[in-house]
Parts: structure tokens; sequence; C-alpha cells
């Protein structure tokens, strides 16, 4: 077998490590791959594997002068999502996976994932892809080797993640883990035969072996399917190795918020953690802006999607941001509703299955108020308000994508890549809620909070495949990621306390509650800095609040509304605990809690009793 055909590529293994070496060789010797490209990380290779997509079809070059560095992806019409029907946690006991994920007996699965790598790379290239997810060298870091015969994925995951010859060199250095993933697009070539481009099976499995740290992904290209380090590793297989260690590993954005300057020119400065299900805005949240009435107030970027949680030595909870980009949603981003994930996609930036402009820009629904007189959609078809019109197509697919780096991000924060993290003193829960749930209130306490997160509900987005807009029961919106048994995921949270010094405080918000005609009651966006401010000022202990059966609430009078005419009236609606609605919602709880009873921890019980009680 060749390694390596061209001159970015390394002709040697990068690494010293045996494992590692002897691991690439008989994966190699299952999938078959036509050459091996020990990936380096540098912006050579990067051009070289973008310059390839090209040639094969999958990457348009964008506009050099509009849209520098940037490429457009257009996928296969059926690989444009997470397939959570598809993922599989394959714990030694199917007890352990619990009722909320999809499982298989790992031996069965060997053998079914077995037979499908042997002889799946034939006529590709396959890449060892070695990734860091969070600094490399913090010790809140972890690290994965992925093979892959993907070049998206490749360039998608080194902006993603931090990848390349200094994470060999992290791999050389000690005795680290290193999660092994698994990747292929299950679509081997016969000898000269015509690649397409976007290859992909129709038959698509993602699957997680949580005893021994593995994934394997097979037959998708797209995003969570393909790009391991983000869902598989920070999430599926994180939530595991945190249960095991004491922290967490969360579906969540990271802000700082950062008050103004105080007459000795000093700031205070608040990180909260907040998680909201896949494309409910977190990653608008993530890049605030303060709006009118807020000025000398700054909200600092983190992360959007991921965070990884410790207590440090002093029971001070610390979290990082394991990821190096932003894989965000597209359609609905705009210089109004987010300037900041504009200007960070503004270059260097590959986007998947939204429209090409005919000059060589990319256009996706929301971005601008009137759509370009002539677009190529997202599948390739010539696309115009009128075609759409009759068709009642979009020109980007709901679920398409820009991959960002990080750091250009206008409000990244100074510290986003502190080894040590950030200081984490509330956390925020959320979900698409058309009714019942106010605008926000606080938890009574650490376990009332828990149950909160636990109890989460949400209506379905395109962000995974199946129905859309229906509510569903979404635990801390880790759903589709918790690696293990959700009730011993609640146990863990609920033991986390007990190493704090300090409990962060903890929080619902919904921004989607609507009026009877169907039209959202609150403005949302960065009008969302209102609730934010009130969450600060309770975290610090300056805000009052209103006692509820659910939780404390502001009075209007508690908020800034300076800049904003907002009516009283529709704040008190906002904010309306429906005792009648909230005996339904309650009822929701108990079909989970009954899924999961026979791990459910006694506090879960106990709260919604409490709950009842009051309600
Ligand atoms: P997300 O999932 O919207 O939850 O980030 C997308 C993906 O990873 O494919
Ligand atoms: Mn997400």
């Amino acid at each position: 077998m060749k390694t390596v055909t061209t001159e970015a590529a390394i002709a040697v293994p990068p690494t010293t490590n045996k494992h590692l070496i002897r691991w690439v060789e008989k994966m190699a010797d299952l999938c078959q791959p036509d050459r091996i490209h020990w990936i380096d990380g540098s912006q050579a290779e990067y051009d070289f594997l973008c310059n390839q997509l090209v040639h094969t079809g999958t990457f348009t070059k964008l506009n050099e002068k509009l849209w520098p560095g940037c490429f457009l992806a257009r996928s296969a019409p059926n690989d444009v999502a997470r397939v959570e029907d598809r993922t599989f946690i394959c714990s030694l006991s199917k007890d352990t996976a619990g009722p909320t994920n999809n499982w298989e007996d790992p031996f069965v699965m060997r053998k079914k994932l077995k037979a499908l790598f042997k002889g799946a790379m034939r006529g590709r290239t396959m890449y060892v892809l070695p990734y860091s997810m969070g600094p490399i060298g913090s010790p809140m870091s972890q690290i994965g080797v992925q093979l892959t015969d993907s070049a998206y994925a490749v360039v998608n995951m080194r902006i993603m993640a931090r990848i390349g010859a200094p994470v060999f060199a992290e791999i050389d250095k000690d005795e680290k883990r290193v999660v092994p993933c698994m990747h292929t697009v299950g679509v081997p070539l016969a000898p000269g035969q015509q690649d397409v481009p976007w290859p992909c099976n129709d038959e698509k499995y993602i699957v997680h072996f949580p005893e021994t740290r593995e994934i394997w992904s097979y037959g998708s290209g797209y995003g969570g399917n393909a790009l391991l380090g983000k869902k598989c590793f920070a999430l599926r297989i994180a939530s595991n190795i945190a249960r095991d260690e004491g922290w967490m590993a969360e579906h969540m954005l990271i802000v700082g918020v950062e008050s103004p300057k105080r007459p000795d020119g000093t700031t205070e400065k608040t990180y909260v953690a907040a998680a909201f299900p896949s494309a409910c805005g977190k990653t608008n949240f993530a890049m605030m802006i303060p709006p009118a009435g807020f000025e000398g107030w700054k909200v600092w970027t983190v992360g959007d999607d991921i965070a990884w949680i410790k207590p440090d030595a002093n029971g001070q909870l610390r979290a990082i941001n394991p990821e190096y980009g932003f894989f965000g949603v597209a359609p609905g981003t705009s210089a109004k509703t987010n300037p900041n994930a504009m200007a960070a996609l503004a270059k260097n930036t590959i986007f998947t299955n939204v429209a090409l402009t005919s000059e060589g820009g990319v256009w996706w629904e929301g971005m601008t108020d009137t759509p370009p007189a002539e677009l190529i959609d997202w599948r390739g078809n010539r696309w115009t308000p009128a075609i759409a019109k009759e068709t009642n197509q979009p020109a980007a697919h709901p679920n398409g994508r820009f991959t960002a780096p990080a750091a250009q991000c206008p409000t990244i924060d100074p510290d986003w890549e502190n080894p040590n993290g950030v200081p984490i003193s509330a956390f925020i829960f959320g979900g698409r809620r058309p009714t019942t749930m106010p605008l926000v209130y606080q938890a009574f306490n650490w376990s009332a909070g828990v149950y909160i997160g636990a109890t989460m509900g949400s209506e379905t987005t395109a962000a995974a495949g199946g129905a859309i807009g229906k509510v569903r029961r979404d635990p801390m919106a880790m759903l589709p990621f918790c690696g293990y048994h959700m009730g011993d995921y609640f146990r863990h949270w609920l033991k986390m306390q007990r190493n704090l010094s300090a409990t962060p405080r903890v929080f619902h918000v919904n921004w989607f509650r609507k009026a009877p005609d169907g039209s959202f009651l609150w403005p949302g966006y960065s009008e969302n800095m209102r609730v934010l401010k009130w969450i600060v000022d309770r975290v610090r202990g300056r805000a009052q609040g209103k006692e509820t059966p659910i939780g404390w609430t502001p009075h209007f009078d508690d908020m800034n509304w300076k800049g904003l005419d907002f009516p009283r009236e529709t704040f008190e609606t906002l904010q309306t605990v429906d005792r009648a609605q909230w005996k339904q919602e309650v009822m929701g709880h108990e079909e989970l809690f009954l899924a999961l009873h026979d791990h459910l921890p006694p506090e879960m019980i106990y709260e919604r009793e409490l709950l009842i009680c009051r309600l």
C-alpha cells in the first residue's frame, strides 16, 4: 500500500506510538484503502484537500473577493442531518444504555461493523486524523484519532477541533488515553470508477462502545454523523468518562457577561452555561449583542454547543469549550439576528447545503429580507422566488450549516482557550415551548434545578431526522447525546453538588411562548439580554424575585426595560404560570419518569411531589 501522494502529506507515520501505528495498520487491513495519509494539520495540507474536493465536485469555491477562503458543499439529499434512529450506545448491558438510547449487543454490533467496514475504503484514501478536544495540553482536554475516508470530514474537523502534528506530539509525550474513531462513507470505488460529489450509503450506523471508549460511524458524511469529535466524542463518549471521573460533559453554550465599568475602572464578569436543544438558538445566545439600554454591557463567547465542566481544587466549577469552531445552522442567521456569527463566517468557512448566488456567494432563508432574483438551491437546482412559490421549496436546507473558526468571532472571550477553563456561576435550561413555560424562572435550589433540567421539553427541529414541531422531553438537551442511562445521568448531576463550594444557580428560559394568534410574545435575540441580566443579578444576590409554585420569577420592575417599550401586560402573559397547563406538564414528566423508573434517583420523585403540592 502506498503511503501519501502529496507534497503536503507526510511520508512516514509522524508518531512513535506503537499502539497507534499498529491500530492504523490493522484498520487499513480491514478497510483496504488505496492510500494512507497522516494528517499534519497544516494550511498547505488543508488547501490541498480543499482543491481536491473542488476537483471531485464536493466543493464549490466561492468568490474570493466576497467570501475569502470559503467553500460550499452540497450533500446527498438523504444525508442532511444527524440520524438519531441509527445512533447506538453498545454498552455491555442494555440496562446501562437505558431506554432513551438505541442499543445492540456489542459483540453482535462489532460483527456487523466489521462486515460493513471490510473493504469499505477501497479506491479511497484513509486519513489518520489526530485531534484534541480542548486546548492542546490542557488538563481538561481529551484526545481522539479518527480514521476516515472523507476529505470533507477532515477539512471540517480542522475548523472544529485542534488537529495534526501537535496532537501526535501529545500522543507521543505520555500515555494519554486516545479514543479511536472509525469513519467511512461506505462507498468503495472499483478501479477506475468515477467518484460522486457526495458519497454516502443508504445504510447508516453511528455506534458508540462506552466501555472501550470507541466510536464507529458508517454511511454518512454529514456533520454530527461524521465529525466524530463533536457529538460522538465530546458528548456521548465524554459523558461516560465524565461520570466515571466526576465531571460533566454537557450540550451547553458558555458566555461571559461583563458589566459596565465601575467608578474604579473595574468590571464584573459572570460566566453562565446554557443548555438548549439543537437549533433552538444556542449560537445566537452565545454571540448576543446587548440591546439599547445596556450601554457598557458586553457578552463574551466561550462556546456555542458543548461544555466540559469540572470542579477545581477550591470546589468552583470551571468550564472549557472543547471545540475550535462553530458548526451553526445557517438559515435565520443574518446581520440583524446575529452579526457576530456573520462576521465569524465571513471568511475561511465551509458552507453545507445553503444556496449559491450568481456572484459566487452564499444565501439562505433569513439572511436578507428579499432573496436574490436567482440562485442555485441546496440540491443544485435553479431557484427563483417564483419557482419557490410554486414548489414551496426553500433555497437552503433548513439544517444548512456553516463551519467557521471560533477565533473569527468578534466577541470571542479572551479566556476561551484558558487551559483551566472559566468559572461557571449559573446554568440555564430552555426549549421551544409555545405554551406553559414562562420567559424565565429560577429553581429554588440545586435538586429543584436538576429536576427542571431533567424534565425539559422542546419542540423538535430540523437538526435531526424525523417529525418537526412536536414537544418531546429532552433532559438537559442531552436526549440524543447522553451516552448512558438517563436516570444515572440525573443521579450524576445531583451528586456533582457534593464536591462544590459554591452551587451554581439554575434557571429555565423560554423565548418561544406564543399568543393565541400564533405570534411570539417575546422579541428574543438581543432582548434576551434583559433576561440574562436578571439572571446575573440573581446570581450576585442583587435582584428581587417573586415566589411562584415553580420557582422564582422576576416582577416586571425587576427587569431593565431601558430602550424597549415592552407592555407590562404582555410581560404578565409571558410569565403566567397556568395551573391547568402545569398539571398537564407534570403528566409529561411522569411519562419520562416511568420510562426511567428503575434508575431514577428518589430526589426526582420528591421534587415532582413537591411541585404537585405547590400547584
Ligand atoms: P447540533 O447537531 O445542531 O446539535 O449541533 C448538528 C450536528 O452535529 O450534526
Ligand atoms: Mn448541538
